[in-house]
């Protein structure tokens, strides 16, 4: 294949038409502009999610929920009866796959679930595969899943993680407590058969439960993911862990005098004493890789607690309902005033860089927003990501793999979708700008494509203007 030009002949065009299109019910008809069969997307610049360089000029054919052709405009010819969008100016990339995403709100104002207002800002704002990392009410999870998948309501699609788990020393709240290995093996067994596609460990655990579990896991199908203390990264990779959440800052494999399956609250303080540069480091790294862990950047919710750094886009902010927004900007000011829990503007350098060091060294990093009370919202966070990596040293090329294509192949579906390749869903975000010339045009999102069919970002986003914190 000529690098340049990729068509897939006439006969497999017509094989994909074949295939049923999505469905889209009366709740969903208000947002979409365009679901015609066969759509042409002229004059585009792609950024494929491969890590290929930027193409220029390309046309985009997507025939029934599929990518049919990505090639030159002077190569790839509309068929006849497509719908053409002249798009000169615009940039294409994957439709972003978020695996810390979250569909409740916690902030000092209360904790909600986001129901209507998540899923319509994910998809408004180019995120078109979410898994939850942990929930507060999982079956408000599974129920809105259910609904998109069926065309009911607009929305990313969906792993769901299930309930947080968590040790026998988990605090009072939602958290799913797990007291021995023979609990925790029921327990999983519980929410595969549920649908739950991952699981997702909090801080408390410990080295049995958590390897019993990811047994278990396995043994379903299920991948397990973690936000660990008690348990160090090199100690989770052993038991066999898929991936890790948040990266360096909440690896305590560096702590001194650590007692084995507790949690030091002397954790954070101590990272901003580690040299990233050290061989401390670099041996976790290795035996990571050795293990093929995935770790999960989340850089924007951090950057929340970096004073100095504490700002949310105005845009974001009108998302959130008065009380939370209230709450929002009470706790921006604090934490830039010093006053709050807070992440030291060294610590947030170290994490960027071990972030890049991972991925110099090989190692995959995928990406999620991880919403919460201080302005971190699904769409609006994962755009503050792709800045955030690429203030890390990644180009934006490599940014948007991160984003997208990386974390499909966790999910193990990146044969399905994750890049705008020839066969795949047609997931893509079209964006007005270059975000490989300027980063923040990733804000810029027109248009959403997922499994075909086209949403007006300005619609979904404004649907749920000032709902966050109520809905
Ligand atoms: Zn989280």
């Amino acid at each position: 294949m000529s690098g340049r030009h990729r068509l897939l002949p006439l006969s497999a065009l017509l094989l994909i038409a074949s295939t049923a299109a999505a469905q889209i019910g009366p709740a969903v008809r208000p947002f979409v502009i365009e679901d015609a069969p066969t759509v042409v997307l002229r004059h585009v610049r792609v950024i494929d999610g491969t890590g290929a360089p930027v193409r220029d000029n390309q046309t985009v054919i997507i025939a029934n929920g599929r990518i049919a052709a990505v090639g030159d405009d002077a190569i790839v010819t509309a068929p006849t009866g497509a719908k053409v969008h002249d798009l000169a100016g615009a940039t294409i990339i994957p439709g972003l796959v978020d695996l810390h995403g979250h569909q409740y709100f916690l902030s000092s104002a209360g904790l909600t679930q986001m129901a209507v207002s998540a899923p319509r800002l994910y998809l408004g704002l180019g995120v078109t595969t979410i898994r939850t990392a942990g929930g507060q009410l999982p079956y408000d999870e599974l129920n809105t899943k259910r609904d998109i998948d069926r065309g009911l309501a607009a929305g990313p699609r969906m792993h769901i993680s299930g309930p947080y788990l968590d040790g026998a020393r988990s605090g009072p709240g939602h958290n799913r407590r797990l007291e021995s290995p023979e609990e925790a093996r029921r327990v999983v067994a519980y929410w595969a058969s549920e649908g739950a596609t991952w699981l997702k460990f909090q801080g408390n655990i410990s080295r049995a439960i958590l390897g019993a579990a990811i047994e278990e896991a396995h043994r379903h199908g299920l991948g397990v993911t973690g936000h660990l203390c008690s348990v160090s990264f090199r100690e989770a990779a052993a038991l066999g862990i898929d991936n890790l959440e948040h990266g360096f800052i909440t690896n305590s494999d560096y702590l001194p005098n650590r007692t084995p399956d507790r949690c030091s609250p002397d954790n954070m303080r101590y990272q901003v004493q580690v040299d990233v540069e050290g061989p401390a480091v670099d041996s976790t790294i290795r035996e990571l890789l050795a293990r093929n862990v995935t770790l999960t950047s989340t850089l924007s919710v951090y950057e929340l607690f970096v004073p100095g750094r504490a700002r949310v886009p105005e845009a974001a902010l009108e998302a959130l309902a008065p009380a939370a927004r209230a709450a929002a900007i009470a706790d921006l000011e604090e934490t830039n005033a010093g006053k709050a829990f807070a992440v030291p503007p060294a610590l947030f350098e170290k994490m960027k860089r071990f972030e890049k060091k991972w991925v110099d060294a090989g190692g995959r990093l995928a990406a999620g927003v991880d919403p919460w009370g201080n302005g971190s919202l699904p769409g609006y966070g994962d755009h503050r990501n792709f800045e955030l990596l690429v203030e890390a040293g990644f180009s934006p090329v490599e940014a948007v793999r991160i984003m997208s294509a990386n974390g499909a192949r966790l999910l193990r579906e990146l044969d399905d979708y994750g890049t705008v390749t020839v066969g795949k869903r047609a997931d893509l975000v079209v964006l007005d700008g270059n975000p490989a010339a300027v980063p923040g045009d990733i804000r810029k999102v027109r248009w959403v494509f997922k499994d075909g069919i086209g949403y007006d970002s300005a619609k979904l986003v404004g649907s749920v203007k000032g709902m966050v914190g109520i809905q």
